[in-house]
């Protein structure tokens, strides 16, 4: 142990998706062909719109400080962008713009969170959730759910986890890394459950909301019980949608008091969020979205292809996932000649392809893949891993 290091920093481990990629990416710097399927980006590139107007801001000189939260233009584009596509009608003054939404995310659970709060998460869960709130101080609640259960939690599991110390309930939806995706009915059971906890704080973290696979439109919490909306804080953002994970934006809509106190701890961490990228982001939201619809196709097509794929492979076997661009894929059956799901990642690895051990998710025994790879690339990995589990 480095005694130099902070006794919050101790408690929390490094991101097991960006650690993965790193070191995909330091095996090709140095020569290796590795096939990364670790980190959740699409492979698409960022629609030219969105290029262009980076462009025009630097050479308009948007190259200073905004307000801490977005420009006023950027809140405007954010709030347009959470009424029309999820169905949240928000002042400016209830939306916020960080250097993604994990930013967001870290702000508004460190702005909140004491030392003995509970904090509910549905496990499989993405890696920085727990993180972020161990790093707080607060204790992760995990709620287990299953591959039959679709990787959801139910309102009797929720009612049952809520605790006098409960201060967030985390929901993902669809959910990284299993694709869970609650539809509106469940959201409303978990919201009479909700009701009767004023104290409990929902983060619905929305990023996926265009990649939802699913018949009928996305649904939220803040939507399907308005009046619970005014403790709810939803995440959303360009990088998935918009392929623009470099840029750095997340945003985020919530009570004001919330917004305002993400924003008061945002003015000392980071200050505004780049000023280009905001430009970037106002283009995003305000220029055209029917792309979105032949990329979700795309991605759909790929979800079935590589589901097939995986099932065929001795050992292991992955569900068909209802939203967003991973499999978690179940490989208990090769435990037994691997040890654990980090020994069968740097198997994979040494095979050429990169993925995140289902451990770094909450969860054992497996293993998740991102599917926003190209086609051919794609094929190859699936053949690699085939290969490395004869
Ligand atoms: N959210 C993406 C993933 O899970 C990007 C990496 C990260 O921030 O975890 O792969």
């Amino acid at each position: 142990m480095n005694d130099n290091l902070s006794i919050a920093l101790v408690r929390i481990a490094p991101s097991g998706t960006t650690a993965m990629t790193d070191r995909a990416i330091a095996l090709r710097e140095a020569g290796r062909d590795i096939i990364s399927l670790s980190v959740g980006e699409p492979d698409f590139a960022t629609p030219p719109h969105v290029v262009a107007a980076a462009k025009a801001a630097l050479d308009a000189g948007d190259t200073k400080y905004t307000a801490v939260g977005g420009s006023a233009r950027l809140k405007a584009a954010t709030a347009l962008h959470f009424a029309r596509d999820l169905g949240i009608e928000v002042p400016t003054s209830q939306v916020t713009v960080s250097a993604g939404g994990k930013q967001a995310i870290f702000h508004a659970l460190l702005a909140t969170l004491d030392p003995g709060d509970e904090v509910l998460i549905p496990a499989p869960w993405w890696v920085s959730y727990p993180e972020i709130v161990r790093f707080a101080g607060a204790e992760v609640v995990a709620l287990p759910t299953t591959a039959d259960g679709g990787f959801r939690i139910t309102a009797e599991q929720l009612a049952t986890a809520i605790t006098p110390q409960t201060r967030w309930l985390l929901l993902n939806s669809p959910g990284n890394p299993t694709g869970a995706t609650y539809p509106a009915e469940e959201l409303r059971a978990l919201g009479e459950v909700l009701r009767r906890h004023p104290r409990v704080l929902v983060l619905s973290d929305d990023i996926y909301a265009p990649l939802r696979y699913t018949p009928g439109g996305h649904a939220t919490l803040a939507v399907e019980c308005p009046d619970l909306a005014p403790r709810v804080l939803t995440i959303s953002g360009v990088s998935k949608s918009h392929a623009m994970t470099g840029f750095r934006i997340g945003v985020a809509a919530g009570p004001a008091w919330l917004i305002a106190a993400m924003e008061r701890l945002q003015s000392h961490s980071s200050g505004n969020p780049c000023s280009i990228s905001q430009a970037a982001a106002v283009a995003a939201f305000e220029g055209p979205q029917d792309f979105l619809v032949e990329w979700r196709e795309r991605f759909r097509t790929r979800r079935d292809r590589v589901v097939a794929a995986l099932n065929a492979i001795p050992g292991l076997s992955t569900p068909v996932p209802d939203g967003a661009f991973y499999c978690m894929v179940d490989a208990t059956p090769l435990m037994a000649r691997f040890g654990d799901d980090t020994a069968l990642a740097l198997h994979l690895l040494d095979h050429g392809v990169a993925v995140v051990a289902a451990s770094g998710f909450g969860g054992s025994g497996g293993f998740r893949i991102s599917f926003a790879t190209d086609d051919a690339r794609l094929d190859e990995a699936l053949r690699r891993i085939a290969a490395a589990l004869i």
